[in-house]
Order: C-alpha cells, then sequence, then structure tokens
C-alpha cells in the first residue's frame, strides 16, 4: 500500500540579515569557557533593545529580563561558553603542551592555527605535527593524545615564548571563522552552544516586534561554563529561582559517516528542533512544548536520553526544589569541531518553537504531575 508522505510544512524565516550579521560578529568572537565576558558584552548589545533590564553574575553569565516586576519566572537558557585549551608546560626550547577547558577534541589539534590569549593580545601558534616522512613507517601509526600535540609559535626558547606574553594558564581558541554552505548550513566554531545565545536573544526579538505581552517574567539567561560541568547554569538558577526553565543546546546529527544510530538515535540537520525524553525533562512540560510544535506547525524531532541530558536542563531541573524544566535541541554535525555545522531552517524552527511555548504559557501554571 502506497501511502501519502507528510508533506513537510511551509518554512517560515526567522532569521533576518541584520541578526545573522550580529550571530557572525558573535560566533568570531572567541568566549572560552571561564573567559567569556567579551563574548557576553556583544550578547548583551545585541539584546537590549528587546528586554527591560538585565544583570550578570560574577562569573559572567549574563540575564536580560522582561516583566522584572512579575512574581512567576520563566527561564530561557542557552550557554556562553566555547571549548579551549589552556598553556600547561611550556619546554626549554619553546614549544607549547596544553591541557583541555571543556571537551576539545585532541584528534582534530594537529596542523590547527590558533590565537593564545595573553594581556598584551592575540598571540598566533600552530598545532605542530611531524610529517608523513618522518613518521616511522611500518609501525602501527601514532595517534594525537594530550601527551603529543604541541603547539609551536615560532620561539626555540621558554624565554622567547614568554617575553610574547604567554605563561602558563593563557586560554587558546581556534581561527577558524562563519562560514556559510550551499545557502542552507551555518559553519563555525562552538556554533555549540552559541547558536542557542543567539537563538534565545531572537526570541526576545520577536517578542518585542510583534508586540507580544507575557503574564510572566521572562529571565533569557546566557549562562558561562557548560562545558565544563553546568556550572554557570548551577550559579544561575539558584539566583533566580525560577519558576519553569526551558533550555536550548545542540545534540548529534546522526547521519554522517561512524556514528551508529542504535546508540545515539535517529537525528537529522534539517528535520527540526529535537525534543527530550530524560528524568531531568519535566513532562507536562514537555507536553507544552509538543502541543506548541504540532499548534504551530512546527516539525520535531525526538530524542532519548539516559540518566542526564547532559545539559544545563539538569542544572535547572535539580537546582532549589526542583524546577519543572525541559530541553530543545538544536542537531549539529561534528560537535566539538572547529566546522560545527547546523541547518538554517533548525535555526528559524527552534527560536519559533521557543516562542510559541511562550506564548501558550500561563502566569502560575502549575506543572505538577499530582494535584
Ligand atoms: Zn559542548
Amino acid at each position: 500500500m502506497a501511502e501519502q508522505e507528510n508533506e513537510k510544512p511551509q518554512h517560515q524565516a526567522v532569521v533576518t540579515n541584520s541578526s545573522l550579521a550580529f550571530f557572525e560578529k558573535y560566533i568570531n568572537n572567541p568566549s572560552p569557557t571561564g573567559f567569556e565576558w567579551k563574548g557576553q558584552e556583544l550578547w548583551l548589545e545585541y539584546i537590549k533593545p528587546y528586554i527591560d533590564e538585565y544583570f550578570v553574575d560574577n562569573y559572567g553569565t549574563a540575564v536580560g529580563v522582561i516583566n522584572p516586576q512579575a512574581e512567576y519566572k520563566v527561564v530561557i537558557e542557552a550557554h556562553a561558553d566555547e571549548i579551549s585549551w589552556f598553556v600547561n608546560y611550556i619546554t626549554s626550547d619553546g614549544l607549547i603542551y596544553v591541557i583541555r577547558n571543556g571537551g576539545s577534541d585532541h584528534q582534530i589539534a594537529p596542523s590547527k592555527r590558533v590565537n593564545i590569549h595573553t594581556d598584551n593580545g592575540v598571540v598566533k601558534a600552530v598545532f605542530g605535527w611531524p610529517a608523513i616522512h618522518t613518521r616511522s613507517g611500518g609501525e602501527k601509526e601514532e595517534a594525537p593524545t594530550l601527551k603529543n600535540i604541541f603547539l609551536d609559535c615560532g620561539c626555540t626558547s621558554k624565554e622567547e615564548v614568554e617575553k610574547l606574553g604567554i605563561h602558563v594558564g593563557c586560554v587558546i581558541t581556534y581561527e577558524d571563522e562563519f562560514t556559510v554552505l550551499n545557502d542552507r548550513y551555518y559553519v563555525g566554531r562552538a556554533l555549540d552552544n552559541r547558536a542557542g545565545g543567539f537563538m534565545i536573544a531572537e526570541v526576545a526579538r520577536l517578542l518585542k516586534e510583534n508586540n507580544k505581552q507575557l503574564p510572566f517574567g521572562l529571565y533569557i539567561v546566557n549562562a558561562v561554563q557548560e562545558e565544563i560541568g553546568l556550572r554557570g547554569a548551577e550559579m544561575i538558577a539558584h539566583r533566580i529561582k525560577p519558576n519553569v526553565a526551558i533550555v536550548t543546546d545542540v545534540t548529534h546529527d546522526t547521519q554522517t559517516p561512524m556514528i551508529n544510530k542504535i546508540v545515539q538515535g535517529d537525528l537529522a540537520c534539517g528535520r527540526g528542533p529535537v525534543v527530550s525524553y530524560a528524568p531531568a525533562v519535566q513532562n507536562n512540560l514537555n507536553r507544552l512544548l509538543i502541543e506548541s510544535a504540532q499548534k504551530a506547525n512546527i516539525p520535531f524531532q525526538r530524542q532519548a536520553s539516559s540518566r542526564s541530558t547532559g545539559t544545563d536542563t539538569d542544572a535547572f531541573a535539580y537546582s532549589n526544589d526542583g524546577v519543572p524544566s525541559a530541553l530543545i535541541s538544536l542537531p549539529l554535525r561534528y560537535m566539538h569541531t572547529t566546522v560545527e555545522m547546523i541547518h538554517k531552517e533548525d535555526v528559524d524552527n527552534v527560536i519559533r518553537l521557543i516562542y510559541e511555548t511562550l506564548l501558550n504559557l500561563e502566569a502560575g501554571q502549575d506543572f505538577r504531575y499530582i494535584k
């Protein structure tokens, strides 16, 4: 029996040329975990016209607020930090060994160009790697690990390196910048999860431009330090004490080689936002997300997670006395590489889904299972 495949709903674009220009600038600015403040300043500057007030905390989490007087508080959240490296050891002949700051990938490091952030500004360096000719032939090839990858900044002694302003503890980011592929994918480093910061800011823009009055306080949270264990979210959840939290982060597209769908599920860029099933996700809030997607004709996909979601959702859910929390993920290819890819339509649709869910949320809404 031939069944008519459901027609894909007509796509509604949300991102404008000027918001895209902000996104590009925001992505190209480095925002390493623990050192996010320049990115946070850019983000606040963008979001200010769309909010009533804002505040920041001691570690740099930035929060835009709409209706600050309201008692019932709803958070929409993303994380602002970018995985990076730390200078860990400078050799007497001027090479630099590194440790991770977040889940940086040793396998992709060789031959990448980097920026070392010093008090005197950026110093350029490269991850060197022995030539194919000089690696001992015939044997099993040595793979890149933290023990053998190193930076070369063009110096031949430790003193020279130090003269450039480099010291143990300087952070290192990649040079790679924002590009667009086939007018379909945004490509860049740390779209995980600065795409999220961009999308929640776009929600604020839509609320303002469409003149929507929310019956609750909206806290648009761009949290720091997610990549090292959801730390920024933990801090700010305690401070805001929200009634509801809707978190956005990225998840793995599983359509490219060497990914096992039996383990990772079947998720694809271009098929829409991903809603999650996990103990930390509050089911009644999740239902509201799904109904909002269905009502507004927004395509979506489903993902299940054992235990935690591994996102700031967990930090909000298990904060205070337990905050009803849910996760809207953006499918992404090649996570934690410098060529992370996300689909333009998914970006629009995550923004729309958060926006529509907010419009369906009531002040004082009680999400408890048993009343
Ligand atoms: Zn990440």
